[in-house]
């Protein structure tokens, strides 16, 4: 896929101005050599340089590959001991401490979104929670944060799945069509925040396909209309 033809760069702007809000680098730089210097409060506190999710990369010794030991690690069967195993050259591994760690450098901080900051942490980027706020620690810098590759995974994943959850107003033949409608399509509206208009729509729709299949009385009673 070509995630930066033009169609995918406007879509990953919408995306990114959505869901990153601000930019905090100074901010967080500023409280993490506080919290690193003492200066934390008990009803205050401030976020410690040791919170940061996925702030370590996890190395094999043997080939150098860069995994996450969460994604690879089984239980072996004998003894019931997790080992880690690398996906690269398959050496297998005791411990995590048997795997070289660095932590990964963080050139700017992001206030983001609830929903980002779950998919960022998912993906294994440096992420933390203090407060009210989630923050991604961006390990690249000097372009638009849209080119990340990481960002481009994310919004390839979220519109595949708003294209599987689209709900449209197609053609129905049948009485027990029209009912499997209603219920794909009240399942489909509690997930999401629908506006006055497109409420109204979605009635309209219904009141036809209720009043062509005898249905008015059971849409109604199940709140469709
Ligand atoms: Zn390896």
């Amino acid at each position: 896929m070509d995630y930066d033809s033009v169609t995918n760069q406007e879509i990953k702007s919408k995306f990114v101005q959505r869901e990153v809000l601000a930019c905090f680098s100074f901010e967080m730089e500023a409280v993490l050599k506080a919290s690193s210097n003492g200066a934390s409060d008990k009803e205050y506190p401030l976020p410690m340089y040791e919170e940061i999710e996925n702030l370590y990369e996890y190395k094999c010794p043997e080939c150098g590959e860069v995994f996450n030991p969460d994604d690879n690690c089984s239980e072996r069967e004998k003894d019931a001991q997790s080992v880690f195993t690398c996906p690269n050259c398959g050496k297998v591994y005791e411990s995590q401490d048997d795997l070289e760690n660095e932590p990964q450098e963080i050139f700017e901080w992001w206030i983001v979104s609830t929903y980002l900051y779950r998919k960022l942490k998912d993906k294994g980027e440096p992420v933390l929670e203090w407060g009210n706020n989630n923050y991604w620690g961006r390990t690249c810098s000097g372009q638009a944060i849209m080119l990340d590759g990481v960002i481009s995974e994310i919004c390839e994943e979220a519109v595949k799945r708003e294209r599987r959850n689209k709900m449209k107003a197609t053609a129905i033949k049948s009485k027990a069509e029209a009912r499997q409608k209603a219920i794909d399509w009240q399942a489909w509206q509690g997930r999401r925040s629908m506006s006055t208009t497109e409420v109204m729509r979605w009635a309209e729709y219904f009141r036809v396909l209720g009043k062509r299949f005898g249905l008015l009385r059971e849409f109604k009673e199940n709140g469709i209309i």
